[in-house]
């Protein structure tokens, strides 16, 4: 360690004394292992608990059409607004210990379930390559490397690609989104022949409608795959 290294962990150090770092949604102070979130907190967020009705309120989103698999999600995005804030922390102020946190959630989640644990590959929902640029990274890729080291599952962070730029989501109801989301994606041209009947672990940071996960799933499938599961962070229920 040089000097100017040690100077700077004291300096670092004693500004954690003076105004130690607290929690975004409960504003306690951190320990030196926490970063953005409390454990308390995170412990405390809303979940998704699978019961009958909230099981049929997950599917709906999904019948129309056989895409995905099965769908799981940890938190409750609409109920609790500190599970909106540390979205809004991990998309627009690049929280990675909070994608890292997600990630661990899920895949606590879906240990248990041979099917899923055990998947091919996890991959994100992919932003357009302008969007990502803008951010710097895509939230739902670093949800999903973190599920992909802690199941040992390979990640690929592009086996799809979006194909065109599509409004923000938030600006339609249902029947638009699906309009707006529709074709949007492919499976990039590397991966066309190694798709065919892979099992695929999808990620996203948030499922809405789930329409953009149902393309996402329909385009992985129109490949070949063979069944494609997702997972969130968070769901609108
Ligand atoms: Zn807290």
């Amino acid at each position: 360690m040089t000097a100017s290294d040690a100077l700077s962990e004291i300096a670092g150090a004693i500004a954690d004394f003076v105004y130690p770092p607290t929690c975004s949604t409960c504003t306690g102070t951190l320990s030196r292992e926490e970063s953005y979130v409390c454990s308390r907190c995170w412990n405390s967020f809303e979940r998704v608990v699978r019961t009958e009705t909230v099981i049929q309120a997950i599917e709906s989103k999904f019948l129309a059409d056989e895409a995905v698999d099965r769908v799981d999600s940890v938190f409750l995005f609409e109920q609790d607004p500190r599970v909106r804030l540390a979205v809004h922390l991990l998309k627009y102020e690049g929280a990675e210990s909070i994608a890292e946190k997600f990630g661990l959630y899920i895949s606590r989640e879906i240990v248990d379930d041979e099917k899923l644990s055990t998947c091919d590959i996890v991959t994100p929902v992919p932003l357009h390559p302008v969007r990502q640029r803008e951010r710097g990274y895509n939230q739902s890729d670093l949800i999903a490397r973190s599920i992909g080291r802690h199941l040992n599952i390979t990640h690929h962070p592009d086996l799809l690609r979006r194909t065109r730029q599509t409004q923000t989501q938030t600006m339609f109801d249902a029947e638009g989104r699906k309009q707006n989301i529709q074709g949007a994606f492919a499976v990039d041209q590397r991966f066309l022949e190694k798709v065919k009947g892979l099992r695929i672990l999808l990620i996203d940071d948030v499922v809405t409608t789930g329409s953009t996960i149902k393309e996402c799933a329909l385009t992985l499938k129109h490949h070949g795959a063979s069944q494609v599961f997702a997972a969130s962070a968070a769901i609108t229920i």
